[in-house]
């Protein structure tokens, strides 16, 4: 990615190639909100004042922290602007962004696609930092009341992705399901989790035969549907499968199996979203219900 304007610039010193990969480095948590986007025709929007008969109000998303949404939702990960901002500055104080295209009093040339509803802003920018030089366009809503700002929040964004800023979390495995915010009074037990078992494996504990491991890793990999898979942690969550769930093979095939169907759920998400008739397909299988581990970051695969 770096050489695609190097050839006009100096070459990089080691410096700011340093500088450079700083950009990509995993975002903390803490950095990290959720923007909820409905997935169900039926319940209408994230908060319908009631929801379908096949989805349930919950109190509190502990993803988003929508209260009073519907469970049929899925959570967008999102790094704010002034995160991304912060991390810019730190590569390169000297940082630059110009915009493309200029109107007669040298205010930035916004232009709109789409109709109706689907009609968008569009604002182009570049930026140059640690001797690269980055173009993209920021685009939000065109009825925004603060149109120009979202737009400068969408840009920089949209910038800092292009330099690897947050990159993980365009993964599609980076998408998570809602699920009940913890009450004051400790976790519910549909927050109890098969991939996050309270202990880890310990020498000191009775060796569990290979083959039953093997056994359960199998199956676990041969689930079709989130209902199985979701009838295996049921099973898994009896106290004396405790030894069983706390091995590391079994809660990786439970990880990565969990991992395929949200990244299905996903890009019938993406598909929805194209094509918003093709969006009551989902709830065959909906993953609304089941408490699939937190998400494992993975390798990007090559897209
Ligand atoms: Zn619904
Ligand atoms: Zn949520």
């Amino acid at each position: 990615m770096e050489t695609e304007t190097q050839a006009t610039w100096l070459p990089l010193d080691s410096v700011a190639q340093e500088r450079l990969r700083g950009l990509r480095k995993k975002i903390p948590e803490h950095e990290i909100s959720y923007l909820p986007r409905a997935t169900c025709k039926d319940c209408g929007s994230v908060f319908p004042k009631q929801a379908c008969p096949k989805h349930k109000l919950l109190q509190e998303c502990a993803n988003c922290h929508s209260r009073r949404c519907t469970s049929a939702h899925v959570d967008i990960p999102s790094v704010d602007h002034v995160y991304v901002e912060q991390r810019l500055f730190e590569a390169d104080p000297g940082y630059r962004i110009r915009f493309i295209g200029a109107d007669e009093h040298g205010f930035p040339v916004i232009t709109f696609t789409g109709e109706g509803a689907n009609r968008y802003a569009n604002l182009w920018g570049t930026i140059e930092i640690c001797g690269v030089e980055r173009s993209e366009v920021g685009t939000v809503e065109a009825g925004k009341a603060n149109l120009h700002k979202e737009l400068m929040s969408d840009l920089i964004k949209r910038l800092g992705l292009r330099l690897g800023v947050g990159a993980e979390l365009r993964d599609r495995s980076a998408i998570r399901f809602p699920r009940e915010a913890e009450s004051k009074g400790g976790r519910s037990s549909a927050s109890a989790s098969v991939a996050a078992p309270a202990q880890p494996v310990t020498a000191a504990e009775p060796a569990i035969d290979a083959k039953v491991i093997a056994q359960w890793v199998s199956r676990i990999a041969e689930v079709k549907t989130v209902a199985e898979l979701r009838a295996i942690q049921e099973e898994l969550r009896d106290p004396k499968m405790e030894t069983i769930r706390a091995v590391a093979e079994v809660k990786d095939a439970f990880v990565s199996r969990a991992n395929v169907f949200k990244q299905e759920q996903a890009q019938r998400v993406v598909d929805a979203a194209s094509d918003p008739a093709a969006s009551d397909e989902e709830d065959s299988t909906d993953g609304d219900a089941v408490d699939l581990p937190s998400p494992r970051r993975r390798a990007r695969r090559a897209a």
